[in-house]
């Protein structure tokens, strides 16, 4: 072997190390330590130099396998047909020479255009027209059976209009708002964050539990049929047809091109779209359109011949961090953010990107004065990707994650199973005021003017310590407060009076209870129905309620055996906050036509049958009885009434005629 070849075996070595370990992180752990473009850089390194010498090829090399490894806690699924990858191609010319081969070979070739969504490949198996099996790709070979999971996804047909036996291939995601969400919570909650939507899908997908799985709001979009039973289909578009025909969702952003320019110029407008769309995609693949030309074509172990997909170029910039801040969440969550020179990224002026935990810190070793790697994970979130060590100063020292609290400087702790560092002194101010800013928000009490700046002046003058004493501020405490006047103080009374009427979910939510957000918080109102109910239920009760798991259930027992817990719920009922659920319509019946009154209907209406007019009431905020009692505040006379109406009479009831009703229903609607 010459100098040069053995030179060229060494670095392949160092390459397939690499990218195995790079691998291992991305499909086992879903947790990448690298940008995509990274890995993307160094396997085509490797790519290139096995084209050079075939000779150093070895089966074992990460170019002749699909994915990663198959976790040992699923079920495994071999599939009936390979799940292949796709070859990525990196500029425009590549995508010419793709389609000037094609054409060589295949003249009258046509390609179907498709975004690459950046999820994870799901295939699934439809028997006689019932859904009988989904599964993960796996190695390609052999796949994770995932159909509890996947029944999640409300999307998802359970049964097909036709009794149809096929096997159905496509990518399920995470919706880019869903992914921003979970990695917030993720945050609050002490835990890793996902590095982008795909690994976020990935991670809930192989969830062993199906009800954190149905909270995680995954979506998929299919794009291959690989057994096709009696349909007779002959190109990529008609399949595509079909499965939008048999009611699943395929992408519609898909066109058919004809020549090189066409694919460019699709490219082009996705290229300037994508930012715009629900869903991370990462490229765009192109297809030979005809299926038997795709057979004509063939395909490697690893990849069809008949597409490649086309890769983003990566959208990221470079800037430097100048200092790094750490903020004290309401569960006591110490978060640090890197504080950046102002760069345009995406089109938008980010200078700050969370930091997450402080294992994040040291994992990538990002230092003050360090220039970063900065892109947007999934087009949303400004995220540093990596350190450029080159430009490293010299004095840039190794940063020291803080010991103490940056608020009330008492010990930080790593809770067992925590990432996050975490104050634990219940009186940390950072805390106090965060939950009161929580407990007075939108989606819970929705205390309008009561935001960050007055609870901090609250905090410091008043000496504000939980949610309850709200209830108990005078008008003269409010006056104490720095520049507020009268009549914001009496609009802040008023809206804090006026929460409390609001239905226990946002109570139980405006809590601040760990784990507790505010979709569990409905369930468990609705569940229960009264606040002392909640408070006696056993963990067991609680995850009986279908999507509530056991973590959740146990934070609800342990935050409710809280003696000041249970003390500040006293406070609050004496005070006089509602503690009983009440669906939407009660709620909103506040001012309503009809609202304490118990109507009876007698005689025949014109305008209305009676189920209608029950309903109007109802939904005006009435009762409507059948029979007439001295509960009764109205009776509704139509044509012919009879005895009911005597008896209204005779008891001094209130009537009131078709017309009139009518009319003052048509007003109030
Ligand atoms: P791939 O994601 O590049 O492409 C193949 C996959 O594309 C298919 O399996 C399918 O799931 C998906 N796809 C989405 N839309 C499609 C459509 N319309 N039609 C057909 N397929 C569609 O290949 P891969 O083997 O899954 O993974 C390689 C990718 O993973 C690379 O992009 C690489 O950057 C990334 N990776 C990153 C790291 C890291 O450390 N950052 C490590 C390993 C892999």
């Amino acid at each position: 072997m010459n100098n040069e070849k053995q030179l060229a075996q060494a670095r392949m070595e160092q390459l397939r190390q690499q990218l195995n370990t790079y691998a291992q992180q991305y499909y086992v752990q879903d947790n990448p330590s690298v940008p995509d473009h990274v890995y993307d850089a160094l396997y085509k390194e490797l790519v290139d130099l096995e084209e050079k010498y075939p000779s150093l090829v070895t089966p074992q090399s990460i170019t002749q396998r699909i994915g990663g490894k198959v976790l040992e806690s699923f079920k495994k699924v071999t599939h009936d047909l390979p799940m292949l990858s796709l070859g990525d191609v990196f500029s425009k010319d590549e995508v010419t020479a793709f389609v000037t081969k094609i054409k060589e070979q295949l003249p009258n070739a046509t390609f179907m255009c498709e975004l690459k969504i950046d999820g994870l490949a799901i295939s699934l198996k439809y028997e006689n027209g019932l859904f009988i099996q989904a599964s993960t790709r796996g190695n390609g070979v052999v796949g994770e059976d995932i159909t509890q999971n996947v029944k999640t996804m409300p999307t998802l047909p359970l049964q097909l209009a036709q009794p149809l036996s096929i096997e159905v291939r496509g990518e399920c995601y995470m919706p880019k708002k869903s992914f921003a969400k979970l990695n917030e919570q993720r945050q609050e909650q002490g835990l890793t964050t996902f590095a982008n939507p795909r690994n976020a899908a990935a991670g809930s997908l192989r969830q062993l539990d199906a009800k954190v799985v149905a909270q995680r709001q995954l979506d998929y979009f299919l794009y291959n049929i690989a057994q096709f039973d009696s349909l007779n289909i002959q190109t990529q578009s008609q399949s595509l047809d079909v499965l939008d025909d048999l009611h699943f969702k395929t992408n519609h952003q898909r066109k058919l091109c004809h020549t090189a320019q066409e694919i460019i110029d699709y490219i082009d407008t996705y290229t300037q779209k994508r930012t715009q769309l629900d869903y991370d995609i990462d490229g765009i693949v192109i297809k030979v359109n005809s299926l038997a030309q795709q057979a004509q074509l063939g395909n490697t172990v690893k990849i069809p011949k008949w597409a490649i997909a086309y890769k983003f170029p990566p959208q990221e910039v470079q800037t430097v961090v100048r200092d790094i801040t750490w903020t004290v969440g309401r569960t006591g969550v110490v978060t640090p953010t890197a504080i950046m020179d102002s760069v345009l990224l995406a089109g938008t002026m980010v200078s700050k990107a969370s930091l997450h935990n402080g294992d994040y810190i040291e994992q990538k070793d990002i230092r003050l004065g360090d220039t970063v790697w900065l892109h947007k994970a999934g087009d949303i979130i400004p995220e540093i990707s990596q350190v450029i060590l080159e430009k490293r100063p010299k004095e840039a020292q190794k940063y020291v994650l803080p010991t103490h609290c940056p608020q009330c400087h008492s010990e930080l702790v790593h809770l067992e199973g925590e990432v996050a560092l975490r104050c634990i002194n219940p009186m940390c101010p950072a805390q106090i005021k965060e939950s009161l800013t929580h407990f007075a928000s939108r989606n819970a009490m929705n205390i309008n003017g009561l935001g960050t700046r007055i609870i901090d002046n609250m905090y410091h003058t008043l000496h504000l310590k939980d949610v309850a004493q709200l209830y108990q501020l005078t008008m003269e405490d409010l006056l104490k407060l720095d520049k507020i006047k009268e009549k914001s103080a009496t609009n802040l009374l008023a809206a804090i009076e006026n929460s409390k009427t609001q239905s226990l979910e946002k109570l139980l939510f405006g809590l601040g209870i760990q784990h507790v957000g505010s979709k569990a918080a409905k369930l468990i109102a609705e569940h229960f129905q009264t606040m002392s109910a909640i408070m006696k239920a056993s963990q067991q009760e609680i995850e009986s309620i279908p999507t509530i798991g056991p973590v959740i259930a146990q934070s609800m027992v342990v935050y409710f055996s809280n003696e000041q817990v249970q003390q500040m719920i006293d406070e609050l009922k004496e005070a006089g906050v509602n503690m009983l659920y009440q669906t939407e319509q009660q709620v909103t019946n506040g001012d309503l036509l009809f609202k304490d009154q118990v109507v009876v209907l007698t005689g025949k209406l014109q305008h209305y049958t009676r189920q209608q007019a029950k309903t109007l009431i109802e939904s005006l905020g009435g009762v409507v009885t059948s029979t007439i009692t001295k509960k009764t505040t109205l009776v509704i006379v139509g044509k012919d009434a009879g005895y009911k109406l005597i008896k209204a009479q005779q008891l001094n009831i209130e009537q009131m005629d078709e017309a009139t009703f009518q009319e003052l229903v048509q007003k109030a609607q």
